[in-house]
């Protein structure tokens, strides 16, 4: 089905298509577990960005691998390009304006990256 999502000012609109019933990761590392981030990654193909890409700036720490894109008006982070899945995108299932069937959360050992990356792989593959 398809979702709306927005940051928290509204510049940032966008468009996903994902199951009724996702599957979400919370992941402890540093910036997750700060910023409240509940992640949904998809292939690239099912995000549209609707509004706002000059409202867009990003951040990046450590590998730089991950691009941490967020709203420069009102700091949120509603989706960012994950290190786990370069070539997809991540969304925050709390910038969802339009709410699932149903969330099942899975817990992520982001403390333990390397360890544990495997267990996102290919979730940006159709
Ligand atoms: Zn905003």
């Amino acid at each position: 089905m398809k979702y709306k999502g927005s940051c928290h000012c509204g510049k940032i609109q966008f468009e996903v298509e994902a199951p009724e019933n996702i599957e979400a990761e919370s992941c402890n590392c540093s910036v997750c577990s700060k910023s409240g981030f509940l992640h949904l990654i998809l292939p690239l193909a099912n995000f549209k960005l609707l509004t706002g890409s000059e409202w867009i700036t990003t951040y990046s720490f450590n590998t730089h691998l991950a691009k941490h894109t967020f709203c420069k008006v009102c700091g949120v982070k509603p989706f960012y390009t994950p290190r786990s899945n370069p070539d997809g995108i991540d969304i925050n299932i709390n910038c969802l304006d339009t709410k699932p069937k149903s969330i099942t959360v899975n817990t992520f050992d982001g403390q333990n990256w390397e360890q544990n990356a495997h267990k996102l792989a290919n979730k940006s593959k159709q």
